[in-house]
C-alpha cells in the first residue's frame, strides 16, 4: 500500500502530511468545564443512577429535539434495543441495509428479524415505496436511518406506518441537531435514537439518547434501562442496565456546549471541500438541503469508478499513504455482512451502488482549511490520473 505514495509522487503529487487526518475526531469542547463538572459529581458522590448531570443533559436534548421526553442511555445500540422491547414489537423490522451494523444488531439482539430494504438512489435513505412492498403480516416495525445527516422521508414513512398499523422508529445517530421540513429530528415516528459515541458530533465518550413525545413509552424506557425498576420501585419487566453515568453526562454537556461552534466549523469545511472538488469528473461531495439545518457531522464523497477509472478502495489507499484516513460509511452494506448474508444473495442495487462509491473524509474543528486543500489536491490528482494509476498499480502489485 505504501507504493501508492510513490505513485502519486511520480505525478507531482503531495508528500506525506505531518500528522494523520482521521474521521470522527472527538469534539470535547472546553476541557476545563468538563473537569469542573466531573469534580462536582465526585464532590457530591453522585456518579450514576439518574444523577443531575444526566437529567440536565436529557432536558437539553429534549429541547433541541423539540420533544417532551428524553431518556439517556449508555449507548445508542442499547437504546435501540430498549425502544424495540419497550414498544412490544414482534416479528420483522424493515430497515435500510446502508447503515452501521448496530441498526440490524439491535433488532436481532432482542429476537426480531431485520428485513433489509433498498434506499432512494439520491438520499441514501429508506424508499417508502420499497418499504411498502416488504410489509407482511409478520412486520412489526419500520426502523429508518437518517444517513449522513440527510433525513429519511419522515412524513411519508409516518403515513406508511399509520396505514399498516406499524410502529416507526429512527436511528438518528447521524442527525443530532438536523431538521426535516424545518422540524427538528428527534420528534418523528414513535421515537428516535441519538448516539453520543466519541466519534459523533455531540459525544459523551459512550452514550445514547431516546427522544419521544410518548410519556408511557418514556416511562417504560426509564424502567427498562434500570433493571426494570419502575417508579414505585417495583420490578415489572425484565430490564437491563443501560444507564448513562455522570462522567458520560459531564462530557455530553460539555460537548453539547460546543455543538454550535462545531456545526458552524463543519459547515465551512463542507463548503471548502465542495469548492475545491467542484467540476472534478466522477467526484461528488454530497450536498445538503440549504433549507434545512444540518450538523455536517460527515463529509461524504461519492467516487464513481466508471468516470474516474479508479477503484474507490484504490483512492482510499492513495489517501492513506498520504496520512489521510477515510472511513467507509457504510461498506459493505449490512446485507452483505457474513452474519446477514443470504443464499441466494439479496440484491439491493441502489444500496450497493452507493456503498461502492462512498468515502467519508476527515472534517471537524481539528481539520484546518490547509489540510482540506491538501486532501482535495490528492483527490483531484487521483481522479484525473485514475486510469494511469490503476494500470501502474496492477504492475506494482503482483497478483
Ligand atoms: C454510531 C452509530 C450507531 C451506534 O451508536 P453507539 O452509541 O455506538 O451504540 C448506530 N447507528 C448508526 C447509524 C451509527 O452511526
Amino acid at each position: 500500500m505504501k507504493r501508492a505514495l510513490t505513485d502519486l509522487a511520480l505525478f507531482g503529487g503531495p508528500t506525506a502530511f505531518l500528522r494523520p487526518l482521521l474521521v470522527g475526531m472527538p469534539t470535547v469542547g472546553d476541557r476545563a468545564r468538563f473537569l469542573a463538572r466531573l469534580e462536582w459529581a465526585l464532590d457530591n458522590d453522585w456518579l450514576t443512577n439518574g444523577g443531575p448531570l444526566t437529567t440536565e443533559l436529557e432536558g437539553r436534548i429534549a429541547d433541541i429535539a423539540g420533544v417532551r421526553y428524553c431518556v439517556a442511555t449508555c449507548n445508542a445500540t442499547a437504546a435501540l434495543q430498549l425502544v424495540l422491547k419497550a414498544s412490544g414489537v414482534t416479528g420483522q423490522v424493515i430497515m435500510p441495509s446502508l447503515t452501521f451494523a448496530a441498526t440490524p444488531h439491535s433488532a436481532a439482539w432482542v429476537g426480531l428479524e431485520p428485513v433489509f430494504c433498498d434506499v432512494d438512489p439520491v438520499t441514501g435513505c429508506l424508499d417508502p415505496a420499497r418499504v411498502e412492498e416488504l410489509i407482511t403480516p409478520d412486520t412489526g416495525a419500520i426502523l429508518g436511518v437518517h444517513l449522513w445527516g440527510r433525513t429519511a422521508p419522515v412524513i411519508e414513512l409516518e403515513k406508511v406506518a399509520a396505514e399498516h398499523g406499524l410502529k416507526l422508529f429512527f436511528d438518528a445517530a447521524h442527525a443530532f441537531g438536523c431538521t426535516s421540513g424545518g422540524r427538528p429530528i428527534g420528534g418523528f415516528g414513535n421515537a428516535e435514537v441519538f448516539s453520543l459515541h466519541a466519534t459523533k458530533t455531540v459525544m459523551s465518550f459512550e452514550g445514547g439518547a431516546v427522544t419521544t413525545d410518548d410519556g408511557e413509552l418514556a416511562e417504560r424506557l426509564a424502567a427498562l434501562r434500570n433493571f426494570g425498576i419502575d417508579r414505585d420501585r417495583s420490578v415489572n419487566a425484565v430490564g437491563m442496565n443501560a444507564k448513562m453515568s455522570e462522567c458520560a453526562a459531564a462530557m455530553g454537556l460539555t460537548s453539547l456546549d460546543a455543538f454550535e461552534e462545531t456545526r458552524a466549523r463543519n459547515q465551512e469545511n463542507h463548503a471548502l471541500y465542495r469548492s475545491e472538488l467542484r467540476g472534478v469528473p466522477g467526484i461528488e461531495v454530497l450536498a445538503f438541503d440549504e433549507g434545512e439545518r444540518n450538523n455536517h457531522q460527515y463529509l461524504i464523497l461519492l467516487a464513481d469508478r466508471e468516470v474516474t477509472g479508479l477503484h474507490r478502495d484504490r483512492l482510499q489507499a492513495l489517501l492513506e499513504a498520504e496520512q489521510v484516513f477515510p472511513r467507509l460509511y457504510f461498506s459493505p452494506p449490512c446485507h452483505q455482512m457474513p452474519i446477514y448474508r443470504t443464499d441466494p444473495p439479496l440484491r439491493l442495487p441502489h444500496t450497493e451502488r452507493l456503498s461502492e462509491q462512498v468515502l467519508a473524509l476527515p472534517t471537524g474543528p481539528s481539520v484546518s482549511f490547509e489540510d482540506i486543500r491538501r486532501v482535495c489536491s490528492i483527490i483531484r490528482l487521483a481522479a484525473e490520473r485514475g486510469g494511469q494509476i490503476e494500470a501502474m498499480w496492477d504492475q506494482a502489485v503482483p497478483a
